[in-house]
């Protein structure tokens, strides 16, 4: 079994944007998150993005933008030899009532079954608290964190935990 953490996308990795980051210029990667997501996977966590996007069916920017913003990302991490396992999105908007948009667990127990993870062993980080409340529907252990907190207090904490055998609650 894999341990894995997921990361939300916006207000985690890149600065949120009130009215949704639409293109790479407005794509503001945090600093920290190189090194973060590299001493991630060198702690031998999979790193996954599990991120709501309704700004597809909201028809404000199409998939191959989306896709773009995500080639970026990973474009950056390269630099450090580091990337991101995968990247999943839920593209409905809130009345269209689906399984996928957090706080809903979808898509955590999606790449759950497709990585084989064991979610005790797992983090849900993410600065909302439907970020908190999908990764506790999916047996994850879970961080809320501010925008402005550096991504190297999400890897203290992990490891901390680790070290502490506080791996599950
Ligand atoms: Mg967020
Ligand atoms: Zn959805």
């Amino acid at each position: 079994m894999n341990k894995a953490v997921f990361l939300d996308r916006d207000g985690v990795i890149n600065r949120r944007r009130s009215d949704y980051v639409k293109s790479l210029d407005e794509l503001e990667i945090f600093p920290s998150v190189q090194e973060g997501i590299s001493k991630l996977r060198k702690s031998g966590f999979l790193v996954i993005v599990i991120t709501n996007q309704s700004v597809i069916n909201r028809g404000i920017i199409n998939l191959e933008k989306l896709n773009e913003i995500h080639s970026k990302i990973q474009k950056k991490l390269r630099e450090k030899d580091t990337k991101i396992d995968k990247f999943y999105f839920c593209p409905h908007r809130p009345d269209e009532k689906c399984d996928c948009r957090k706080p809903k667990s979808g898509l955590i127990i999606q790449a759950i079954n497709d990585f084989s993870i064991n979610p005790s062993e797992s983090w849900m980080i993410g600065d909302s608290l439907t970020d908190i409340q999908a990764g506790e529907n999916a047996g994850c252990n879970t961080l809320l964190v501010k925008e402005q907190d550096a991504f190297e207090k999400i890897v203290d904490a992990i490891q901390s935990s680790n070290n502490e055998g506080q791996t599950s609650k």
